[in-house]
């Protein structure tokens, strides 16, 4: 005997009594089949509802070989069971899902594109549509689909006797049976064929909004948020905006124009201390004088690109080898070395070896990261 779908004539039910048909063990855990349920199993891009059957956790919905499978972590005692859904989870799947077809009606209705995927998550709904659209014609949508929600239309799930004389939308693949076609009416809106449970009212829905799109595949991907989970994600982003709005001791309304002007400053300032480090180094450099021995130099202030113009510097003020190294005993320490009369590349073996860590680069310049404490390579550019 085939389980009775109780959620295919009313999704609002979240509550029945069942007789367990038969139970089994699996790898995943005890499975139970019952006469009639009102759990989603997982399809459709839809995940399954999960609940209790009296006190068995339902942590899973799937259909096996054609019958609707309860995964369980006990079985229950009794073959006459009450069973009830997470309401709370059910109804935030259904609000998005409705979601998706007001908004994939609504994209139909005004571009002719077809919704071409959808999944809907614990976190996140995505769909996909058959065309690009500008961001103006993605607003345009939501509008639309937003309006219908204001309408507060009904909304109706049947298999349609003359499937034929139906018009409706539906992605291609599901057409091949189409005895086995279920259609979703928000009555004057939209016609969907579809599987999953459904709200009975436009209305419940809530506010619906595209949170993200991308071009994808020739058409587009979105990311919306429908109902409580919208409720929920508009809570988050005023929240973040008021902390950085706080920060800039700017209006809420406003943070863009005052982020800007804050990069503003730092492109400023930053061009500053590039001229300050520049004159630094210069100065740090005519205090050296010339010789014909190696120069080893720490300077625990100097940043990769310092260094780099550092040795550019001092290596013209020996014969020998210029190194400057930036950091601590316990970090290890990034390295420049510089020389303009001896070959480096051909050294890069020593260097590593004396050094520990990691070398390379050109003739005239190497760079690295030196393992050995300061006294240790003080000793060795000393040599
Ligand atoms: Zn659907």
């Amino acid at each position: 005997m085939k389980t009775k779908k109780l959620y295919e004539t009313d999704g609002m039910l979240f509550s029945f009594r069942a007789n367990i048909m038969e139970t089994r063990e699996t790898e995943k855990g005890y499975g139970i089949v019952l006469d009639q349920t009102a759990f989603f199993p997982e399809g459709g891009g839809q995940t399954a509802d999960t609940g209790y059957i009296d006190d068995a956790r339902v942590l899973d919905v799937q259909i096996v070989g054609g019958e609707i499978v309860h995964f369980v972590d006990r079985l229950p005692k009794e073959k006459e069971v009450s069973c009830r859904l997470d309401a709370d989870e059910r109804f935030r799947k259904m609000q998005n899902h409705l979601g998706e077809h007001l908004l994939c009606g609504a994209i139909h209705k005004l571009y002719g594109y077809e919704n071409v995927g959808f999944h809907l998550g614990a976190d996140y709904m995505t769909f996909d549509v058959s065309g690009p659209m500008t961001a103006e014609q993605i607003y345009e949508a939501e509008l639309l689909a937003n309006g219908a929600v204001a309408e507060n239309a009904p909304v109706r799930c049947y298999y349609p006797e003359n499937v034929s004389a139906l018009d409706y939308r539906a992605k291609s693949e599901k057409l091949e049976d189409v005895s086995e076609i279920r259609i979703v009416e928000v009555e004057g809106f939209d016609r969907c064929a579809c599987c999953a449970p459904h709200l009975d009212e436009a209305g419940k829905v809530g506010l619906i909004k595209i949170v993200d799109a991308m071009k994808y595949k020739g058409g587009m991907r979105f990311w919306a948020l429908c109902g409580f989970d919208a409720l929920a994600d508009y809570d988050h982003r005023l929240t973040e905006i008021r902390k950085v709005s706080a920060l800039l001791s700017a209006k809420p309304t406003e943070i863009a124009e005052a982020v800007k002007s804050k990069l503003d400053e730092i492109g400023e300032l930053k061009k500053t201390v590039g001229a300050l480090k520049r004159e630094l180094n210069a100065m740090k450099l005519a205090s050296i004088e010339r010789t014909d021995e190696n120069i080893c130099i720490f300077d625990d202030s100097m940043d990769g690109n310092t260094m780099r113009e550092f040795a550019t510097g001092g290596m013209k003020k020996t014969s020998a080898v210029f190194a400057v190294f930036a950091g601590t005993d316990e970090t290890g320490y990034q390295f420049v070395i510089g020389s303009e009369g001896i070959k480096l590349k051909a050294r890069i073996p020593e260097f590593k070896s004396a050094l520990g860590g990691k070398c390379g680069g050109s003739d005239k310049m190497l760079f690295g990261h030196a393992d050995k404490s300061k006294a240790e390579i003080e000793a060795f550019f000393a040599r």
